[in-house]
C-alpha cells in the first residue's frame, strides 16, 4: 500500500512549480530572510532584478541587482524584456522576463522579491503565482529596522516609510502573510509555502 507521509500531499503528475512573489515594506527583512533561506537551500532560484538605484556598499552587479542606467532601463521596458517593473521611492526596478521563464520551464522553484506594484502586475499576468506578504511585528519595529540598517539618508527613509503605509494597507491582497519576528521561522515557513521542504 502506498503511504503518504503525514503533512504531505501527493503531487499530481502535471504539477508545475509555482512562481512565488515575496513583498513587504522596505526594511521589513525580505533580503535577510531570503539570504538565510538560500544558505540552506541554494536550489531556490531568486530572480536578479534590474534597477536604476546606485549600489549600496557590498552590492555586486549581477548578484544583488543588475545596476543599469536610465537609458538602459528605458530599453528593457521598450523591448518587453521585463516581466514587470515599477518605480519605487525614486528609482525603477524590474524583473528580467527570460530568466524567470527559463527556470519555470526547467521545473525549478522561482522566487521574486519585488514591491507591491510589481506583485500586482504578476498577479494579473500569472494567475497561478503565489503572493506572500512579509509584515513587520509592529510599525515601530519597521522604523527601527529601516533606520538601523543605515543604508539610506533620512529623506530616503521618509519616502520608504511613506510607501510602507500603502504597502501595509494592501496586505489583504496577498495569498499569505508571514510576520518577520524570527528570520529562521519565516525562512522555514516560506520554504514550506514554496514546497521546497
Ligand atoms: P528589506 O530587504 O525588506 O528591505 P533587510 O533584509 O535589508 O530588509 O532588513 C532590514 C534590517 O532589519 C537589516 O538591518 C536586518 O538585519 C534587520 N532584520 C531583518 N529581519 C530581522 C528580524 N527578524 N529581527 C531583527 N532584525 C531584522
Ligand atoms: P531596495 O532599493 O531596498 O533594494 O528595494 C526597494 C524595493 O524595490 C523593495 O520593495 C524591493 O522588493 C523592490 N524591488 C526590487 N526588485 C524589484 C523588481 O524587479 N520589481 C519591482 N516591482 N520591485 C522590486
Amino acid at each position: 500500500m502506498a503511504v503518504t507521509p503525514r503533512g504531505t500531499t501527493p503531487e499530481p503528475p502535471d504539477a508545475r512549480p509555482r512562481l512565488t512573489v515575496l513583498s513587504g515594506p522596505s526594511g521589513v527583512g525580505k533580503s535577510t530572510v531570503v539570504a538565510h533561506m538560500r544558505k540552506e537551500h541554494p536550489e531556490v532560484w531568486l530572480s536578479v532584478s534590474a534597477t536604476t538605484r546606485k549600489p549600496r556598499p557590498g552590492e555586486q552587479h549581477g548578484v544583488h541587482y543588475f545596476f543599469v542606467t536610465d537609458d538602459e532601463m528605458d530599453k528593457l521596458i521598450a523591448n518587453g524584456e521585463l516581466l514587470e517593473w515599477a518605480e519605487f521611492a525614486g528609482n525603477r526596478y524590474g524583473t528580467p522576463r527570460a530568466a524567470v521563464q527559463e527556470r519555470l520551464e526547467n521545473g525549478e522553484p522561482v522566487l521574486l522579491e519585488i514591491d507591491l506594484q510589481g506583485a500586482r502586475q504578476v498577479r494579473d499576468s500569472m494567475s497561478d503565482a503565489q503572493l506572500v506578504f512579509l509584515a513587520p511585528p509592529s510599525w515601530e519595529e519597521l522604523v527601527r529596522r529601516l533606520t538601523g540598517r543605515g543604508t539610506e539618508p533620512p529623506e530616503v527613509i521618509e519616502r520608504r516609510l511613506e510607501a510602507a503605509r500603502t504597502e501595509l494597507a494592501a496586505e489583504p491582497e496577498f495569498d499569505e502573510t508571514l510576520v518577520n519576528t524570527s528570520v529562521e521561522d519565516v525562512a522555514r515557513e516560506l520554504l514550506a509555502l514554496m514546497d521546497v521542504v
